[in-house]
């Protein structure tokens, strides 16, 4: 089983639930089974007592769950219907360790955020990943925020279970223009930085930008964040979001992906897609 990690930078509302979700698209195109998992790392334990005027309109899943607008775009971009399960937040994970705590499971440990609330997470993950072929795991919030500290833990911890093949990185940043209209990339670098002092590395870099990234972007992206040049994606603003997988499937990041994930000769020639 293959897992794509989705973490953001720099700023909330980048369209890293889009990209994400994009990415998804084009590996159910070429043939696999995918799902996604959204993790929202407020304290809340569901999107139900929420305010929409402050959070968005709640999404109610097939199982009542009641959960993140992102969901939807999940299950509208994969043609897929969730359950609750796909939605982790720190409300679910530290109720469970909780009720565990009260009910005597821990035989007397010393209950901590490291090993159990990370290992609850990891837990979920897997479970919901179970009967597919690619999951596709999206870290709510940006890089550095208190909240989001320990999903990325578990994160590092996962990949260091599972094999190199089967886990991959993608950071999503904002690229923006300075004054005189040059792509700026010291953004991107510094939250790749804060990636990477807690041990993650990305594998592939998206960088969301009123146009497509320029080639000399890409390459001071590649050079400064580590990465070859050719992992270093666009998410330009388009009319229609529905658009994106199309935009993303021109740069050529579905073959990116698979080559990474090995699942390249598995896939279906992109004839058939
Ligand atoms: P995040 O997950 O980073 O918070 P989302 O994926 O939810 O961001 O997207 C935030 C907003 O930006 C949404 O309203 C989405 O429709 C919009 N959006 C995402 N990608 C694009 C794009 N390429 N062009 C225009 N709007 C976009």
């Amino acid at each position: 089983r293959k897992f794509i990690f989705v973490t953001g930078g720099v700023m909330s509302g980048l369209g890293k639930g889009i990209t994400a979700a994009s990415t998804g698209r084009l590996l159910a195109n070429a043939g696999f089974d995918v799902t996604a998992v959204k993790i929202d790392p407020y304290l809340n334990v569901d999107a139900g007592t929420m305010n929409p005027f402050q959070h968005g309109e709640v999404y109610v899943l097939k199982d009542g769950g009641e959960v993140d607008l992102d969901l939807g775009n999940y299950e509208r971009f994969l043609d897929i219907d969730m359950t609750f399960d796909h939605n982790v937040t720190t409300g679910k994970v530290y109720q469970e360790v909780i009720e565990k705590e009260r009910a005597g499971d821990y035989l007397g440990k010393t209950v901590q955020i490291i090993p159990h609330i990370t290992n609850d997470i990891k837990r979920r993950i897997r479970e919901a990943a179970e009967g597919n072929d690619v999951c596709i795991v999206e870290v709510g919030g940006t890089v550095g925020d208190i909240e989001g500290m320990p999903y990325l833990e578990a994160l590092r911890q996962f990949a260091h279970e599972e094999d190199d093949e089967d886990i991959l990185f993608t950071h999503v940043t904002l690229v923006p223009y300075s004054k005189n209209g040059e792509q700026k990339t010291k953004p991107t670098q510094h939250s790749v930085k804060e990636l990477r002092s807690i041990g993650l590395q990305p594998d592939i870099l998206v960088g969301r930008c009123e146009d497509p990234l320029e080639q000399h972007t890409r390459e001071k992206i590649a050079l400064f964040c580590d990465v070859p040049t050719e992992a270093v994606f666009s998410n330009p603003d388009v009319a229609d979001i529905y658009k994106v997988p199309l935009v993303v499937e021109d740069e050529e990041l579905d073959e990116y992906v698979m080559d990474h994930l090995g699942l390249a000769d598995e896939a279906l020639p992109r004839s058939q897609r």
